[in-house]
């Protein structure tokens, strides 16, 4: 049989291993502290060649991606396997990239809860629960998500849903300190992971839409003390502005609705320290309302929407800008994912920044200068911009796009040719590894459209998104030649929304996929290598690390985030399993093969299948037409026994009474509670 179709076939038995994971020694608090103390500048900049950790949200200090580790590659990943899987007891989105150090992993779930577990195993070591208040939820425009921590010298730091930035002591978890990054009761949230920049905690914001300023923030790690705080869009006309930057954006903003609300600008995800340059550079979002017409009437490039900006780390203040999508109008953030490299263009050697935005084109800039290199179509289709002119660094764009006139069918729409799913950078095949999609949107101004302060304005008739189904809606890994602006390779989906890449010295690139697959490619072709069926949709991006002299890739599995939340039938969930999880994988060679099933549980599993499979589904998983058993609750549970026997008249369960008696019920019932331990934590 072909080994992938084997892999997916035993994938229940594989998933289900981890009770049974390997039992080592458990981490000591001395020793996990000592290995976050010992996080420091030279550590963060690679300066030891710390080959086997993985140190900030996107690896390392220039956001690659890029594993050195080869123990994992092209000519055995086939014998990868899993070897714990962590449950996060969460129902919503996992977009999380844990960090490891030396042999611990930190992650994060939604509502912004933070775990420590062995990374050898996957033991629970703490957790934190910020207790956000879940009324919260209704000021994040895409899920209550949260992707991830930062580790420096002894501190764990997370942003919380609420806009808190904490603190937390390596060792145990407890909060050292925390600090409100909000201003003034507005509806501020953090989404993103905090980025380390020589002794500071680098912070932005989401909430765009619902009426706030933009900015980044500078907090003393050692204290929680505001540095520096750099806005991203002016503030009021009447006053001085607060930096020569922002007075030279105030130039490109009409009427007043903006100053109403806030103007937008946030920074939700790409934020880089340059340890080289000593820069930063970060990613801005979508003006209030999405509608330029609304926000700044008659025009305008309103700066610093859907911009990058370089500051200097050490003030915050602006080194240069390049804006992607001037005077946006159709929420096109530049916000996703930047990622620094050395170049050789046109002959030239050149320290740059890539970015492959929501807008469909992928740009090179000169991170010393913000010089444009390049910026050429990566979606299939763009339908706002023939092309960016090179000459003038902007878009030429197309006539009625802007929907003035009426309707306008625009692609790529909100939901982006590429989102905030990291991508990631392989050196070694010189190539750009984009979770790229194809959903275009109806855009058309409301003509009821009032401000609504604290609630979602774009300006739009978002009833209009109703046309959005799976005909229209595609995903692909596409492969891309940052020199050459051109495609490499690609691997079609026929959904969108798919996960983070992963790339590896291994010649190998790992995405998860909306439908719920994990799959390693070979990076230099995209062939397809391994695969693993996971149960729920993976949009995480996966990463990888190495303690005791084995090399594990991991990823977070859990189906969640704008498109799963908004995208109606085009964002049918990959999965049934409502819980997310924390999926580690190694090399049987290196770890040993699976451990061999439980015999009493084995027998329990046979029954289960023998009587009860052609109704309530292979593995206790069941369509929506019979219960899923997976999910009864302790009443059912306590009259299981009697269910089985005499059935339930009228409801199409009949009696199974005359072929099984009590002993075999009740090692059938075993089988289900396993299940439901294995598959839906939350609910017991
Ligand atoms: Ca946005």
């Amino acid at each position: 049989m072909n080994r992938l179709i084997l892999a997916a076939l035993t994938t229940a038995t594989l998933l289900s291993a981890s009770a049974l994971a390997d039992e080592r020694t458990p981490l000591d608090a001395g020793a996990i502290a000592k290995a976050a103390v010992a996080i420091d500048d030279a550590r963060l900049a690679g300066r030891d060649g710390d080959r086997g950790n993985w140190l900030t949200y996107n690896g390392q200090w220039t956001e690659q991606r890029f594993s050195p580790l080869d123990q994992v590659n092209a000519n055995n990943v086939s014998d990868l396997r899993l070897v714990w899987s962590f449950s996060t007891e969460s129902s919503r989105g996992l977009e999380a990239t844990p960090v490891v150090v030396d042999g611990v992993m930190y992650t994060t779930a939604p509502w912004s809860v933070v775990f420590a577990v062995d990374a050898r195993t996957g033991k629970e070591i703490w957790r934190y629960d910020p207790k956000v208040d879940k009324q919260w939820g209704q000021k994040a425009c895409c899920d209550v998500v949260n992707r991830g921590v930062a580790v420096y010298k002894g501190k764990i730091y997370v942003g919380a849903l609420d806009a808190r930035l904490i603190a937390l002591d390596a060792a145990t978890g407890k909060v050292v300190w925390e600090v409100k990054t909000s201003e003034h009761g507005k509806p501020y949230t953090i989404t993103g992971a905090p980025r380390i920049a020589a002794g500071k905690v680098l912070i932005g914001n989401g909430g765009g839409e619902y009426g706030v300023r933009g900015y980044l923030s500078a907090y003393d790690s050692e204290n929680g003390k505001l540095i520096w705080r750099t806005y991203t869009v002016p503030g009021e006309r009447a006053k001085p502005q607060e930096t020569k930057a922002l007075a030279h954006a105030l130039t490109s903003w009409n009427g007043d609705q903006w100053l109403k609300i806030g103007g937008g600008g946030t920074a939700w995800d790409a934020i880089v320290y340059d340890a080289e340059l000593e820069a930063i550079y970060f990613g801005t979002g979508n003006g209030v309302a999405w509608n330029r017409d609304i926000r700044s009437p008659g025009g305008g490039d309103n700066l610093y929407l859907s911009s990058i900006i370089a500051l200097d780390a050490a003030t915050g203040e602006q080194k240069w800008y390049y804006q992607t999508t001037p005077g946006d109008n159709w929420d096109f953030d530049s916000a996703s994912h930047l990622i620094l490299a050395d170049l050789k263009i046109r002959g030239k050697e050149r320290k740059v920044l890539m970015q492959a935005p929501k807008n469909g084109f992928f740009y090179v800039l000169d991170r010393k200068t913000g010089e444009l290199l390049s910026a050429t179509q990566f979606a299939d289709t763009v339908t706002w911009a023939k092309k960016i002119d090179l000459k003038t660094g902007r878009p030429v764009e197309v006539e009625g796009q802007r929907y003035e006139k009426g309707m306008a069918i625009v692609a790529p729409s909100a939901f982006g040719a590429h989102n905030w799913q990291p991508m990631s950078f392989s050196p070694k095949t010189g190539l750009v590894y984009i979770p790229a999609q194809e959903v275009p949107g109806a855009y058309e101004r409301d003509p009821n459209f009032k401000i609504e302060e604290g609630f979602f304005n774009t300006g739009l008739r978002l009833e209009l998104f109703k046309g959005l189904n799976r005909t229209i809606v595609r995903g692909h890994l596409l492969a891309w030649d940052p020199v050459k602006q051109k495609e490499a390779w690609r691997v079609p989906y026929q959904l969108a929304w798919n996960g983070g890449t992963l790339a590896s010295a291994g010649n190998l690139v790992f995405q998860g996929t909306s439908d719920g697959r994990f799959v390693a490619y070979s990076a230099d072709g995209g062939k397809k290598l391994w695969e693993i069926v996971s149960g729920t949709g993976i949009i995480a991006g996966p990463m990888s690390y190495e303690v005791d002299g084995v090399q594990y890739v991991s990823v977070s599995a859990g189906w969640g985030g704008t498109f799963a939340l908004a995208g109606g039938n085009a964002s049918t969930a990959g999965g049934t399993e409502p819980n997310g999880k924390v999926l580690t994988f190694a090399l049987a060679s290196k770890v040993g093969p699976p451990p061999p099933q439980d015999p009493e549980l084995a027998e329990s599993e046979r029954l289960y299948h023998h009587y009860c499979v052609v109704c309530h589904g292979a593995g206790a998983i069941s369509g929506t037409s019979v219960p899923d058993l997976r999910h009864s609750n302790e009443d059912v549970q306590k009259i299981f026994g009697q269910i089985v026997k005499d059935g339930r008249p009228g409801t199409g369960m009949a009696g199974f009474g005359k072929w099984i008696g009590d002993a075999e019920i009740g090692k059938i019932q075993n089988y289900v509670r396993a299940r439901t331990r294995e598959d839906v934590v939350l609910i017991r």
